[in-house]
């Protein structure tokens, strides 16, 4: 038997129990998690929002960010062994469908979540497909090898154009528009201009390279955006919010020519003037889902290494499993950053 944090009937809330150790397919690993951290969906399922109502099928145990070292190896797994420190890519993509065959996985038709579609790592033990396992260098340090999930999501949204020298706008400073901006200064970009409505955030925005950081509750920042360029905007906007009208303002800062990449979610469609904001300013606009399979982790990891790229203001509090209330309290209060968890204590 192991701890897990599970949700166990619809509604607000998780419930720490005891179940069986997750028994694994033959083209499966079972991993002992070391640390897991919550994510913004983590966040949603605990809330049990409409996506979560709509999607999640109770008892679930749910958590999609860890590290932590392979206890046992399915009979058909090669190359990985017991006590590799590694993590996983939780997108479970078929393999099957057109746009796998296609050569990307990571918007597969048919992609199976861990963490949210199956049992995810806030428990002792978790089963992830050998296929989806990440060995971690070992020059990455624990708290670090946890994030990777979320890293991933930054690191492909920043390399998903050119970057190297140009100014970009990140709008929307949660962890994922933290890390983004780290990432692009220590891939080279230019000025990089910072847009959070959150103090706290805003000033870890700061911390994380952002050369200029600014509130669009107190200053006109498509101004003070077009402003740093020289009047001209940014060549590259991160959408990092969601948020419908900083997506608007996110796209008055674009220049033109511009590239747009979208990773936050709005919870509703989102008016859009389409003739300015796109088509006469000839941008280029991407969807940015999950991590490119494996090329992210790939490029993830020589990040790492390279020891170009602090995320150290990120980090907040380390809790065992069992404070997990304290946790997401913590978290529904704002001021939290990446919240690692301990299910071993
Ligand atoms: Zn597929």
């Amino acid at each position: 038997m192991m701890k897990a944090l599970r949700k166990t009937a619809p509604g607000r809330g998780a419930c720490l129990e005891s179940v069986p150790v997750p028994s694994i397919a033959p083209s499966e690993v079972l991993v002992r998690v070391r640390a897991a951290s919550i994510c913004g969906t983590d966040i949603h399922i605990y809330d049990w929002d409409p996506w979560s109502a709509s999607r999640v099928k109770p008892p679930l145990t749910f958590g999609h960010e860890f590290c932590g070292h392979i206890e046992k190896i399915g009979a058909d797994v090669h190359g990985l062994a017991p006590g590799d420190f590694v993590s996983a890519e939780m997108h479970v993509n078929c393999g099957r469908c057109h746009i796998c065959r296609i050569g990307q996985p990571h918007i597969c038709q048919n992609v199976r979540i861990i963490g949210i579609d199956r049992d995810g790592c806030f428990a002792e033990f978790v089963a992830i497909p050998a296929a989806n396992i990440w060995k971690i260098d070992p020059a990455i340090p624990e708290n670090y090898a946890a994030i990777l999930d979320p890293l991933g999501n930054a690191v492909h949204t920043v390399l998903a154009g050119a970057i190297a020298g140009c100014s970009v706008a990140v709008v929307g400073c949660g962890p994922i528009g933290l890390m983004s901006i780290a990432v692009a200064k220590a891939c080279g970009c230019s000025t990089l201009c910072a847009i959070e409505i959150n103090p706290h955030r805003l000033a870890l925005a700061a911390q994380m390279g952002a050369d200029l950081a600014l509130n669009p509750g107190e200053t006109d920042v498509v101004a003070a955006v077009r402003e740093a360029t020289a009047g001209t905007g940014v060549d590259v906007l991160l959408e990092m919010s969601g948020n419908p009208r900083a997506i608007q303002q996110g796209f008055q800062m674009l220049r033109a020519g511009g590239r747009a990449s979208l990773l936050g979610i709005p919870s509703q469609p989102v008016t859009f003037d389409l003739v300015a904001d796109i088509i006469f300013k000839g941008a280029t606009v991407q969807g940015i889902y999950g991590r490119k399979m494996y090329e992210t982790w790939v490029q993830m990891t020589a990040l790492l290494k390279s020891r170009r790229l602090s995320l150290d203001p990120l980090f907040s509090e380390r809790v065992s499993l069992d404070r997990f209330e304290e946790a997401f309290s913590l978290l529904h209060a704002g001021n939290a950053g990446k919240i690692l968890l301990y299910p071993k204590t």
